[in-house]
């Protein structure tokens, strides 16, 4: 018997832990509700979590398969259900945050020899797409030009049917935990999520590059909060676009190679997790004002296009990436708040929050040393919503008070242009060393 053990690939299509598990013997399905993982998180995106682990439950019985379900520390679960069912060996997805690392490492060692790591959380998994001194790239125009160029991987099918296998009397699958969501949620599972792909790829993908950049964020796939959860292959979605073509097309694969180099900067770089990928920028005079922290979190700068952004954020569990460029850049840079505690509770706020792409967003946008985005670039954030939403529709439609005007509603809770004149001296100051 094998074990394949899902984490951020809730899916049975082009799944390659579960399809070699196959091919070499009958296999069930595990999910293990890490406490280090869960605890840390908002109920939103646990219930997010445990609907699209119910949503696989069922795709496994559709097809005679089993998913299990333990809660507790991998490296103690997983021994334990090896043992329960007498297991040859497990099959995971590669996962590469600091965290995964740390738990796969130690589950390893509890079970010698009998891991199995495949690819699939990315299009190219992080660390393959190398310079030709074998290292990695910090910038995204180089990482790209070898990213297309790599050979396409090979698409997987969902198993039909799951060979019979065999389990100890009564043994219990285990429970799913409820939660509710203070967010309505998208449908879960991946039915959902490959009907969604459809959709977006018939209605915008043609247009995808001249609509993306809005902030109502009505171009785009919202796709997000399948690829982070592994509910939907990016390896699967970005084949099925080139399959339509065109600019569009082209485009959106590359927001897909974006996030492939996000989980490539964090490989290689773990201490992003914590500190400026160009430590230098620690130095910036931070604010720990924890009420223009909290005005920022809740939408009440009194700047309309942060306070739509925030407030759509916490009432939906969604923001496009233009308003997420926004609100960092204005965390970051004018209010000049901490950006790590920024960036944790934006990420908890994501239906779609993601080590890796969230990291690599607030050091793009605040400008702390990934790829070529200088600092000098500060946002003006009446132009931001001028441009990005020229009836000033969505702006009204979160900020009823600024009348989807762009100018502040009330005495904003920072002065924007002193904040950006403190910025600029101070990151001059840095950049010159
Ligand atoms: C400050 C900041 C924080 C962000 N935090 C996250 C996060 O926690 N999780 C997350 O998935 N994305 C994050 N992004 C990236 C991007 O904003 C979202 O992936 C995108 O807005 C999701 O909407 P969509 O699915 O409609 O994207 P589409 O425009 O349809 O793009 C398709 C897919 O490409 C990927 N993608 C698109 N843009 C990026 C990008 N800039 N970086 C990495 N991947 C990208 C996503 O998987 C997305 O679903 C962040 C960006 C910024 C600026």
């Amino acid at each position: 018997m094998n074990l394949v053990w899902h984490r951020a690939d809730l899916r049975l299509h082009d799944n390659p832990a579960l399809a070699e598990a196959l091919r070499t013997g009958p296999a069930v399905g595990l999910v293990v509700l890490d406490p280090n993982i869960l605890q840390n998180t908002t109920p939103r995106r646990r219930a997010w979590f445990y609907q699209n682990t119910q949503a696989l439950r069922e795709a496994y019985a559709a097809r005679g398969g089993l998913l299990l379900v333990r809660s507790g520390l991998p490296w103690e679960v997983l021994p334990r259900v090896a043992a329960e069912l007498g297991v040859q060996r497990v099959f995971a997805v590669r996962n590469s945050t600091p965290y995964a690392r740390f738990r796969d490492q130690k589950v390893g060692e509890a079970l010698p020899g009998r891991l199995r790591w495949l690819p699939g959380q990315y299009i190219h998994e992080p660390g393959t797409i190398v310079k030709p001194d074998g290292g990695g790239y910090t910038v995204f125009t180089p990482y790209s030009k070898r990213w297309w160029a790599a050979p396409e991987p090979v698409l997987l099918e969902a198993p039909a049917h799951f060979p019979p296998f065999s389990l100890p009397p009564d043994y219990d699958p285990g429970a799913i935990p409820q939660e509710a969501s203070d967010v309505p949620l998208p449908p879960a599972g991946e039915a959902a999520a490959l009907k969604a792909l459809e959709v977006f790829l018939r209605d915008k993908l043609p247009h995808y590059h001249q609509t993306r950049d809005g902030l109502a964020g009505e171009g785009v796939s919202r796709l997000s909060y399948y690829f982070t959860l592994g509910v939907l292959s990016p390896r699967l979605a970005a084949r099925k676009a080139l399959q339509v073509g065109g600019e569009g097309a082209r485009k959106w694969v590359n927001e897909l190679c974006w996030r492939d180099f996000s989980g490539d900067l964090l490989y290689h770089r773990p201490q992003m997790m914590t500190q400026a990928f160009d430590p230098r920028w620690e130095g910036l005079p931070w604010n720990h004002d924890s009420e223009v922290f909290e005005a920022w979190l809740h939408g009440q700068t009194g700047i309309p296009v942060v306070d739509a952004c925030m407030r759509e954020l916490q009432a939906t569990g969604f923001l496009s990436n233009r308003g997420r460029m926004v609100v960092a850049q204005f965390a970051v840079k004018l209010a000049l708040l901490p950006w790590q505690k920024c960036e944790r509770a934006f990420r908890n706020l994501l239906l779609d929050g993601d080590n890796a792409s969230n990291l690599q967003g607030w050091h793009w946008a605040g400008g702390l040393g990934v790829d070529a985005a200088p600092y000098f670039r500060v946002f003006n954030l009446i132009t931001q919503a001028e441009t990005h939403d020229p009836q000033g529709l969505w702006l009204k439609r979160w900020v009823p008070e600024s009348g989807g005007r762009a100018q502040p509603y009330k005495t904003p809770v920072i002065d924007l242009d002193a904040a950006r004149r403190r910025y600029l001296a101070a990151a001059e100051g840095i950049a010159r060393g």
